[in-house]
């Protein structure tokens, strides 16, 4: 993997809400009206106002992405992508990388320099975090190239068995 792609990528451990970017990634569901995890945490952070947008949004299919203003918390935006269920199947891929490739695209598309994403469907939806890591990491570099507007991707990991999971990955594309 190119050095300088790599060197725009970031892991971290803690709480995705914190983050001062210019968009946080929420693994929300189809229905974008909100739920546990990782979406629970972002709309308690970010205030009411973030799901009365939400509404107006009609949900978001399975791979895709929508984009709303960030409201209390720090970051500028919310990109709400809605990752697969695990079934173990080839779908699962296509539809995680989806997720990243059109995340970024919105990214892109307003603008935004700095974005970071949670562990998509690695929490309820039960994927397992060492093959949507590498999903994580290859989709996002190889959007990178060809998007150099896009100058950091923090991935924020909550726990520290899937922080080591992508030190470990990005470490082994350093080579
Ligand atoms: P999904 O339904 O896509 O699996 P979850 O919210 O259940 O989404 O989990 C996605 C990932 O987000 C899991 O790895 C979970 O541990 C993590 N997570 C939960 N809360 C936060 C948070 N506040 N910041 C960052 N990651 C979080």
């Amino acid at each position: 993997m190119d050095k300088q792609i790599l060197e725009k990528l970031e892991v971290l451990q803690g709480d995705i809400t914190q983050l001062d970017v210019d968009a946080i990634v929420n693994a929300a569901n189809t229905s974008l009206l909100g739920g546990g995890g990782v979406d629970g945490a972002i709309h308690r952070a970010a205030g009411p106002e973030l799901l009365k947008e939400c509404r107006t949004l009609g949900g978001c299919p399975t791979g895709e992405a929508r984009i709303t203003k960030g409201y209390n918390l720090a970051a500028r935006h919310v990109i709400h992508t809605v990752g697969p269920v695990y079934s173990g199947k080839p779908r699962d891929k296509t539809l995680l990388t989806g997720c990243y490739r059109n995340s970024l695209q919105l990214a892109a598309d307003n603008n935004l320099a700095s974005v970071a994403f949670p562990a998509i469907s690695c929490g309820v939806y039960g994927y397992p975090v060492e093959e949507a890591c590498q999903i994580a990491v290859d989709t996002t570099c190889g959007f990178l190239k060809d998007n150099p507007a896009i100058t950091r991707v923090i991935f924020m990991l909550f726990s520290p068995a899937d922080l080591k999971v992508y030190e470990d990955y990005i470490r082994t594309q350093t080579g």
